[in-house]
């Protein structure tokens, strides 16, 4: 079997930015995104977190439930950022 008969699925690409897939990410924050975070598992969770408006501790990385009327969050790192 010759490797050019793997065949890419059109509707798993941006037209837009033809870097990838990314779901409702726009392509301006996909290519923001380091390599290892733009695979689908990454991407759904971007997008559920969007929906929830969970914000995303700079440090580690994790996504963090902003809790109701604080503007503070703090990560289960230790690290501590504003909303
Ligand atoms: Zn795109
Ligand atoms: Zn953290």
């Amino acid at each position: 079997m010759a490797s050019h008969t793997h065949k890419v699925d059109a509707s798993q690409y941006c037209a837009q930015c033809k870097l990838g897939w990314h779901g409702r990410i726009s392509c301006a924050e996909f290519r923001n995104l380091s390599k290892d975070e733009r695979s689908r598992e990454d991407i759904l969770l971007m997008e559920l977190a969007r929906n929830r408006g969970w914000r995303r501790c700079p440090n580690c990385k994790i996504f963090v439930e902003k809790i109701d009327g604080c503007s503070h969050v703090s990560c289960r790192c230790g690290c501590q950022f504003n909303y």
